[in-house]
């Protein structure tokens, strides 16, 4: 979004491809505390609204395709996308990030019917029950917080004792007398007749294994990039994030990358808006040279 802004206030012909919502992972993030200008709280819906207008006001056009193949021929980088063809001169990768599953029997099959992935979307549905949260990390935390604003209990089930998440995060789960911890414990399989009814947990010092009752399970253990339908001329890091130089440029000359789809050290949206400033502005310089 912050790329769009740039190329289009620099006038340059932009094109943004979406095959979802606007947003990305902000647009599901409920309670968005540390985007610099905002003081009070701000939903990620709402920030990723004030992006999108502001990116069609400097003339950045909008299509909602899923793409297919991505295709380089020198000067020209083709894009197909539901059985249409769009090119440009230069292409920002920023695919971002995608939730990981947990890979455990009864997953597949409660997805939408007690097992999910945002609560931003299904927390609602979880008004008064008891919900489990699955992960450690700033996501699982930050949303187990957010969940306590309908459930009635949630329960955090981290593979560790010690959380990923920020301290300053931790620090508001720990005070929250809804959210609980089952420590060292991981999910072996997600039991019910028609959704969510029971987990069964193990925790992995004792290897006690124990059936417990559940309406609902928030999944939050890690993104994995979405790279998929990039071509093999793209570099990507061992982990398979997209290898970027300062100035946002990919192997691939004209082509550039933004946000959580790139390899740093830092996922934050302040960061990826910054990334993708600075793409635009590479994008500007090598649109000039050719
Ligand atoms: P993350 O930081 O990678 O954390 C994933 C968590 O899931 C870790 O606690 C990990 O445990 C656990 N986990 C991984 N695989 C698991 C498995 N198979 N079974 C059980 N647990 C498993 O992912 P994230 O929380 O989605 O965050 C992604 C990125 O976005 C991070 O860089 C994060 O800082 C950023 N983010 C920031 C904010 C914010 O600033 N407010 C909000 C959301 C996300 P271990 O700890 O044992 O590895």
């Amino acid at each position: 979004m912050s790329a769009a802004i740039y190329s289009g206030r620099a006038l340059l012909s932009t094109l943004v491809i979406e095959r979802g919502l606007l947003g990305g992972q902000a647009v599901t993030t409920e309670a968005i505390a540390n985007y610099p200008g905002f003081a009070e709280e701000i939903t990620g819906p709402e920030l990723m609204m004030m992006m999108e207008k502001q990116a069609k006001n400097f003339g950045a056009e909008f299509v909602t395709a899923d793409i297919e193949s991505v295709e380089f021929e020198k000067n020209l980088k083709r894009v197909r996308a539901n059985g249409n063809e769009y090119h440009g001169k230069t292409l920002i990768i920023a695919g971002g990030a995608a939730p990981n599953k947990l890979n455990v029997p009864g997953e597949g099959k409660f997805t939408g019917a007690g097992v999910s992935y945002c609560a931003t979307c299904d927390g609602a549905f979880f008004m008064d029950r008891h919900v489990y949260v699955i992960g450690g990390g700033d996501s699982a935390i930050q949303e187990a917080i957010y969940l306590t604003k309908f459930a009635e209990r949630v329960t955090v089930v981290h593979r560790r004792d010690q959380l990923r998440a920020t301290k300053v995060v931790q620090e508001k789960a720990f005070v929250n007398p809804k959210i609980d911890f089952l420590w060292d414990t991981v999910v072996e399989e997600i039991l019910g007749s028609n959704r969510v009814e029971f987990l069964k947990v193990k925790n992995v010092k004792s290897n006690e294994v124990e059936t417990v009752a559940a309406d609902g399970v928030f999944v939050y253990v890690g993104i994995t990039p979405n790279t998929a339908i990039l071509p093999k001329e793209i570099t990507l890091s061992p982990q398979g994030y997209v290898v970027t130089d300062d100035e946002m440029k990919t192997s691939v000359e004209g082509v550039f990358a933004a946000g959580d789809i790139r390899q740093k050290p830092l996922r934050q949206i302040v960061t990826a808006v910054s990334d993708g400033a600075i793409a635009s502005i590479s994008a500007e310089k090598y649109i000039e040279k050719i």
